[in-house]
């Protein structure tokens, strides 16, 4: 736990009492602070009250003595609707921060790496992680992905804390100051909480305040406006993985360059696959170079990374087909990638729909051989399919059991070898408690599926 004794007597609220919320009070009691929390649902205040903290109704209590509330980023505050208790602390002057804030503030020394971007987050963040701990490094992996920022371990002045940030993150860290800042790419997404793709963009921007070195990927719009308006006196690395940039680290055809040398071909890697997987390599050797590592240090790395779950995953050949669990894909951009990295492809798709409906996935649709449509999504996806894709055969199946079995009897009797891809393009929340719940229901399914009478299955 990350030891925050310089709080020791001062006031904090925490709301949300999940996982992020619980590390924060632990961390805070662990230190001496004062403690108020608050929960809408009674179980967690039950939890958080066995752990010795003092639970009270932020919508109803004075909160004018705190000096911040540690707010949970899956809470809304401010869009589309803001929370009572977020209305109360504003009215109060409370301001609310993130328990990222807390982690740069606690004065261990060690250097701090924060990872965002709408796609990629995850794997790019563990890939750092692997690439510093190959390396020799003391590494603490966290934040948006694994354990809570204030659950990580304490590290001193040799570690390295290495964070993946989501755009709520950053939205609740007032005084960002990261050693080195990566956003990977900005695409549509969570545009309801942010009202808007502008404001979206704005908090993702953040991460480079005051940063030491910026990673930028400048392969879209808003990477390529940061690169020339990003007001700073550090040092700043370009990515791209569409073309070979002189200055900078780049992947293009197989091949990762570091200032247009070629230092790695993606072939060797285990599960580095597609091109946006090249993106994220060339984001975490940037940062591996900017923390003093060498080529050769960071090379046997990116061959050996067994990449993240939910994501692209392999879940078992039967015959020529392979099942490939993709939950995490949540929105159109990411199945995109997934749909740009398979040739023939038995797709399974919907969900919660998000804005932007399935119009990313529009250039990889002749590689769609049938759509099999779950979800709230199920008709909206089928009108949009039809209109951008009219030769392309799609159902509505509602249920992934269903979409599984259709789609492994069609693969099957199918002579080519193809891929049934589960790849959403959709959050989860209409049928699944989050993504990894969708994924293991798919990867249940298939591992359950009878090899090889592939017929029976399809019953
Ligand atoms: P995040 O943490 O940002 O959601 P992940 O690393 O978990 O990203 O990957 C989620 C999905 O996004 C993957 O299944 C893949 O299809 C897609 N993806 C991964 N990396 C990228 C990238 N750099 N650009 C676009 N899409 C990506």
């Amino acid at each position: 736990m990350i030891d925050l004794s310089h709080l020791k007597g001062r006031r904090f609220g925490v709301f949300g009492l999940g996982r992020t919320g619980m590390a924060t009070v632990r961390a805070l009691l662990a230190a001496g602070a004062d403690v108020i929390v608050w929960d809408d649902n009674p179980d967690l205040q039950v939890n958080a009250e066995k752990e010795g903290a003092e639970v009270v109704d932020f919508k109803v209590a004075p909160l004018s003595f705190l000096e911040a509330i540690v707010w949970s980023p899956g809470a809304p505050f401010l869009a589309p609707k803001p929370l009572a208790a977020a209305s109360a602390a504003r009215r109060q002057g409370v301001p609310l921060i993130s328990d990222i804030q807390l982690l740069l503030e606690a004065g261990h020394g060690a250097g701090v790496i924060g990872v965002t971007g709408s796609n990629g987050k995850s794997t790019t963040t563990a890939l750092i992680g692997h690439i510093l701990e190959r390396a020799g490094k003391t590494v603490a992996v966290g934040g948006n992905l694994g354990p809570p920022a204030l659950g990580l371990e304490q590290l001193n002045s040799n570690g390295f804390y290495v964070l993946e940030l989501s755009s709520y993150q950053l939205e609740l860290t007032p005084r960002p100051r990261f050693d080195i800042s990566i956003c990977l790419n900005v695409e549509p997404d969570h545009l309801d909480r942010h009202g808007g793709l502008h404001n979206y963009a704005a908090q993702k921007r953040r991460i480079f305040n005051n940063c030491g070195i910026a990673i930028i990927g400048t392969d879209d719009a808003h990477g390529r406006w940061l690169l020339t308006h990003l007001m700073r006196t550090g040092t700043t690395t370009e990515i791209s993985n569409e073309k070979i940039l002189p200055e900078g680290i780049s992947a293009h055809e197989n091949w990762l360059y570091d200032n247009a040398r070629p230092v790695f071909d993606f072939r060797l890697a285990r599960a580095l696959k597609g091109q946006h997987n090249e993106q994220n390599a060339a984001a975490a050797y940037a940062t591996a170079r900017a923390v003093g590592l060498s080529a050769n240090e960071i090379i046997p790395s990116l061959q050996s990374f067994d990449g993240l779950p939910h994501r692209q995953a392999l879940i078992r050949q039967i015959q020529h087909v392979s099942y490939v669990n993709d939950s995490k894909a949540t929105n159109a951009a990411a199945a995109a990638k997934a749909l740009s990295s398979f040739e023939r492809i038995y797709w399974i798709a919907g969900g919660l729909p998000k804005d932007g409906g399935l119009k990313d996935t529009k250039e990889w649709l002749g590689r769609v051989v049938k759509a099999y449509l779950i979800g709230q999504a199920s008709a909206s996806f089928k009108s949009q399919l039809s209109q951008m894709a009219p030769d392309l055969k799609a159902i509505e199946l509602h249920t992934i059991d269903a979409a599984l079995a259709a789609a492994h009897s069609d693969a099957q009797t199918d002579p080519k070898p193809s891929v049934v891809l589960l790849s959403p393009a959709c959050a989860s929340f209409d049928q699944f408690k989050n993504y990894e719940d969708r994924g293991n229901a798919f990867a249940g399914l298939v591992n359950n599926l009878k090899s090889p009478e592939p017929r029976g299955a399809a019953a």
